[in-house]
Formats: structure tokens, C-alpha cells, sequence
């Protein structure tokens, strides 16, 4: 018997969904409503249901914020969310957030609602990773084939990691002890959700991410690792070699057949080209694997050898053309590399700790910077990039505070920007944090703001001084007048609410003028300075200074000027 609650308010769509579960196998559910946020919440964390349904709607339209707390909570089943909103991006959003799978509310049928519920038990078990022990090729087949039929449906894709165990003279690990040793070391690489099955002479993970090649790429890192040492059978101990070969849905295939063949070709190419390494089916994805494999081992220590740098780019007060604020920009010059893109690097620090090393070195580095600034008399708030898991797992208040301490500034000449990420996802503590930060006076930026799913309502809801609209909204202005619109109501409803806005990526007199005429504060781009390393950005904020004003600069307490 498997427990369902359902978080449905609507009383059609709760029958509905409750008739659906009856037809698709009676009685092998037994299905409760919860009508309230707290009832509901409090019965999805005290372990007596297996799996939940929520509607997107549920509670004033907080279905999403109930999946998102309950995530951080436990312990819990998988939660299946209900919507009307057919969009990819959504989709994709909700299923980071912790959702099982998304179902759109008016394609539900017996069927589909049976099949999602089944996955959904199956892959989110309350054991860190399922474990089916099924090793006839045609159920293995049946159940990649389902897994499929569901990603169909959704942005999601799929990798399939073929993991192959032999000993030094060839033999597959047996089917006793040695299996299951094996099997064991292998759950531990895997995430929540990752599904391993046991075939035959190997082993066949399916990895579900919306890129789930980097995943596949880095759970075979940890499994090479893992295998790496012997194993204990029947009191011997016995080195293994691991090969795995990796194809990915869609790209190396649309049915399950044809990756499980494609596996398997790939594992045997793996093997025979060596043993102990991974390879995918694809020659871009063995690319792009062997890049991210090398920029991490190249990131290592990048720190100490001090190959980062930080670069400053100018932020003009849209009024006056005064030199307002800079935004520090990490750049990384690689000994072997050579410069690598932040864009390309940061992700790769922000899927392990190495992020939160390099954010305390870019916070104290900056607030040196802006502390020497204001001894010569170019007074900035300079703003640091902060990434979400920086305020998942570290003390940012601490480090903050630790860094204006050992730079002697005060707390007005500092920012931070952070995601719109961290505002939905974000918990009390964080909630917290960010007030007390800005109690003490540190400015809080918003960053890329319209690229995610943060309406105006989070912004208000969240200690806030300013918006920065992402490049992608300036693009284009004034004549895309869609961008037109966008920015028009992000500024009006920033005000509103009493923020300050910055437009990034401003390139053109025109996206510039534009941005004025609507009373936006800040403009940061190209247009008016790039970013540049100190004692240029400096020079160049002289310069503009000399150029502005060589009359008045003679009296001017040395503030620094627009062009
Ligand atoms: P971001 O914080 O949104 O920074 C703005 C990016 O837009 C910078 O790219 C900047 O060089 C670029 N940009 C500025 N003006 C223009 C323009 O007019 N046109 C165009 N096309 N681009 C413009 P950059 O330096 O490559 O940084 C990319 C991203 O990397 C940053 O986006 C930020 O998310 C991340 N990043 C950079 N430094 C750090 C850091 O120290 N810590 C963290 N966590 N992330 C960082
Ligand atoms: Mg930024
Ligand atoms: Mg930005």
C-alpha cells in the first residue's frame, strides 16, 4: 500500500486526481487531502506518506514555496507537482527545486498520473539512491523506456552510465560479496535520485539533470576513485579495474534500445582503450568533459599560486555622470590554460567547496581596493559577486565583516550582488543574514535580475537596495519594444518599492538614453567603461575627472567627475 496526500485546494481538481489514483490501480493507494499550508507541511515532514501531490495553486498559489521548505526538512517522499503552466523553464526550475516530476494539470490521466507516481517512488526512494535488482535485458530495457516516455515530457535529459568491474586477470566482480562490495562503494558516488541497476557483468546508472553530462562526467570521476582501491573478497584482496562508458538522452539516441546498445559499445571502446577511465559515446562530450576535468585540476591551488585577479568596472549615476560604485570581476590566468572566462570557471568552483576560498580572497582583496580608493580621495562602493552556495554553507555575514575589518572600511562602501536564485530558494537564516547585513550598511544588489523566476513579490519580501536588469532587458533599447516594456516596469515598480536600479551591459548611446528617459539610476557597461584591472581603472577615472572639469577641479575636494 502506498500512502498519497494530496495539497490540491481546488475541490474538482482533488476529486479529479483522487479518481484518477482509483483507476489506475484500485485500491493499491490510500490517498488523504490536506487543506492547509501548515497541516500540510507538518504531514509532509513526519514521515507518514510516501509520496505527495501538490498543486501548484495549493494555499494561495504557494505550492512552490510548500515543495522548497519541505525540501530543506525531512524526512519526506517524493513531491509530484501540479500545474497549469506549460513551460519548459518552469519545469526545469520546479524539478531543481526538489519536484519528482511536474505534471501539467489538464494532460492528466490515469495513465500518466500512475506512470509519473511509479517513477517517482522509484528514483526518490528515502534511500539516498534506488537500487533495482533486475538483470533480464528486457526489464532493464522497460525501465530505461520509461524513464524516457516521462523525460519526453520534460526539459530534463538523461545519461546513461554503463560501469564495467573486472580484476586483473579480466573476470567480472562475481555475483556474492564481491557484488555487493561493489555495489555498495558504488551508491556512495551517486546523488539523491540516481537510479543503479545491476546488469548482468556491469552496472547501469540513470543519471536525470537538465545537464546531465557534467553530472555523469563527475559521478564517473568519483566512481573511478572509489574503485580505485582493492577490493576485500573471501579474505583476498583483489585490485579491480573500472571502465564506464556514458550516452546521453537525446543526443546519442531517442530510444532505449539504441542508448543501451550505444552503452555498451561505448564501455567496450572504454575498456579497450585503457581501463580505468570514462568515456561518452560523443566526441564534443569527451571534450567537453576532458576541459572541465582539466580547468578543476588546474583550479586547484590556483589561489595560492595567484593566478586570480580582480578587475573593476565603473558604475556612472545616470543624472549626474558621477562615478558612483565599481563592480569587482574575477579574471584567472592560467599557467597552462592561459585566461579562462569567469563564465566557464565559476560554475565549475560552485559544483564543489572551492567556491567559498576564492569568494573570501575576492571579498578581502576588494575591500582593500575600495579602502585604498578612498585614501585617495575616490570614495566607491565596490560590489562583490556572491554565489548562492556561499550563503548555503558559509557564515557571509562573518566574512564580511572580517574582510572591512582587516581593510579598515566602513560597511557603506561595500555591495553585494547576489542571484535571484538565492531569493527563491532562500531560508530564514539566509533571510537573516542579508537584513543584518544590510542593517550594518553593506548595500545588497540583486544580480541579472528577469533571467530567473524572482517576481517583483520576492524582491519585496527580501532585504533589497538595488536591482541590476540583466543585459539580455538593455539589449536592443529603445527600438526591441519588448525590452522596452520590461525595463520600463522594473524600474517603476523598483522604485516603488524603493530600490535603486543599475542597468548592466549598456553598449549604446541609444540603450543609454533610453535608460535615462526612464529614470533609471545606474549604468554599467561597455559603453562607459570595461572592466579594468586597478591602477587602470584608476588612471582612467582621473583622466575622466581632468577632462570634466579642469577649472573646477582646482577647488573640488577631489570627488570625482563625469566626462
Ligand atoms: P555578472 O556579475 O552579471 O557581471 C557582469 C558581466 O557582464 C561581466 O562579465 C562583465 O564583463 C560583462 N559586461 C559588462 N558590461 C558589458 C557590456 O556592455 N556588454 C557585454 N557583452 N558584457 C558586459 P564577466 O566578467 O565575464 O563575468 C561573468 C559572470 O561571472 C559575472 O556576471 C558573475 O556572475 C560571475 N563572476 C565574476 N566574478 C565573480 C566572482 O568574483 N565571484 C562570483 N561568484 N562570480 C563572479
Ligand atoms: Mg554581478
Ligand atoms: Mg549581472
Amino acid at each position: 500500500m502506498t500512502r498519497v496526500l494530496l495539497c490540491i485546494n481546488n475541490a474538482e481538481d482533488l476529486l479529479l486526481t483522487a479518481a484518477f489514483l482509483d483507476e489506475a490501480s484500485v485500491g493499491a493507494y490510500v490517498v488523504e487531502s490536506e487543506g492547509t499550508y501548515d497541516r500540510a507541511k507538518s504531514a509532509m515532514t513526519d514521515g507518514s506518506y510516501d509520496i505527495f501531490m501538490v498543486d501548484e495553486s495549493f494555499a494561495d498559489g504557494r505550492g512552490l514555496t510548500l515543495l522548497r521548505e519541505v525540501r530543506l526538512e525531512g524526512p519526506r517522499g517524493p513531491i509530484i507537482l501540479l500545474t497549469s503552466r506549460n513551460a519548459h523553464d518552469f519545469e526545469a526550475m520546479a524539478i531543481r527545486d526538489g519536484a519528482a516530476d511536474v505534471l501539467l494539470r489538464k494532460e492528466i490521466t490515469a495513465l500518466s498520473l500512475e506512470r509519473a507516481l511509479r517513477h517517482a517512488l522509484l528514483r526518490t526512494s528515502q534511500h539516498p539512491t534506488a537500487v533495482l535488482n533486475q538483470d533480464s535485458p528486457e526489464s532493464v530495457r522497460k525501465t530505461v523506456e520509461g524513464c524516457l516516455a516521462r523525460l519526453r515530457r520534460s526539459p530534463l535529459g538523461l545519461a546513461l552510465v554503463n560501469i564495467h568491474i573486472e580484476d586483473s586477470s579480466g573476470a567480472s566482480v562475481d555475483s556474492g560479496v564481491g557484488q555487493r562490495a561493489v555495489r555498495d562503494r558504488l551508491q556512495s558516488c551517486l546523488r539523491e535520485g540516481d537510479l543503479l541497476i545491476p546488469v548482468r557483468d556491469n552496472f547501469l546508472v540513470l543519471v536525470e539533470d537538465a545537464e546531465p553530462g557534467p553530472i555523469a562526467a563527475q559521478i564517473s570521476h568519483h566512481v573511478l576513485d572509489a574503485m580505485a582501491s582493492p577490493l576485500s573478497v573471501r579474505n583476498k584482496t583483489v585490485p579491480m579495474c573500472t571502465s564506464i562508458g556514458i550516452c546521453l538522452f537525446p543526443e546519442d539516441g531517442d530510444e532505449a534500445e539504441e542508448l543501451l546498445y550505444n552503452t555498451s559499445i561505448t564501455v567496450r571502446d572504454a575498456r579497450a582503450s585503457g581501463r580505468n577511465k570514462f568515456q561518452f559515446r560523443s566526441t564534443p562530450m569527451n571534450d567537453l568533459a576532458k576541459r572541465r576535468r582539466a580547468l578543476a585540476l588546474a583550479l586547484d591551488g590556483a589561489a595560492e599560486r595567484g593566478e586570480f585577479t580582480l578587475h573593476y568596472q565603473p558604475q556612472l549615476d545616470m543624472t549626474n555622470g558621477d562615478l558612483v560604485g565599481a563592480e569587482a570581476l574575477i579574471r584567472w590566468e592560467c599557467e597552462h590554460l592561459g585566461r579562462v572566462s569567469p563564465g566557464e570557471f565559476i560554475p565549475i568552483l560552485e559544483s564543489s567547496e572551492g567556491i567559498n576560498s576564492v569568494t573570501h580572497w575576492v571579498t578581502d582583496t576588494a575591500a582593500q581596493q575600495a579602502r585604498q580608493w578612498e585614501d585617495r580621495g575616490m570614495p566607491l562602493v565596490v560590489s562583490v559577486n556572491i554565489s548562492a552556495r556561499q550563503f548555503e554553507e558559509d557564515d557571509v555575514e562573518g566574512m564580511v565583516n572580517r574582510a572591512l575589518k582587516a581593510a579598515g572600511l566602513s560597511a557603506k562602501r561595500l555591495g553585494i550582488e547576489l542571484t535571484e536564485g538565492l531569493l527563491i530558494r532562500s531560508t530564514p537564516e539566509i533571510r537573516t543574514c542579508l537584513t543584518n547585513l544590510r542593517n550594518a550598511g553593506i548595500k545588497v544588489s540583486v544580480d541579472d535580475f528577469g533571467t530567473g523566476y524572482a517576481s517583483l513579490a520576492y524582491v519585496k519580501k527580501f532585504p533589497m537596495d538595488t536591482i541590476k536588469i540583466d543585459r539580455e532587458f538593455v539589449c536592443g533599447l529603445p527600438v526591441d519594444t519588448e525590452n522596452a516594456a520590461i525595463c520600463n516596469s522594473i524600474v517603476a515598480l523598483a522604485h516603488s518599492l524603493g530600490m535603486s536600479v543599475v542597468a548592466e551591459g549598456v553598449e549604446t548611446e541609444g540603450e543609454e538614453e533610453f535608460l535615462r528617459s526612464i529614470n533609471c539610476n545606474t549604468v554599467q557597461g561597455f559603453l562607459r567603461g570595461r572592466p579594468m584591472p586597478p591602477e587602470q581603472f584608476e588612471a582612467w577615472a582621473k583622466e575622466r575627472e581632468r577632462a570634466a572639469t579642469p577649472v573646477k577641479k582646482r577647488h573640488d575636494s577631489g570627488r570625482v567627475k563625469r566626462a
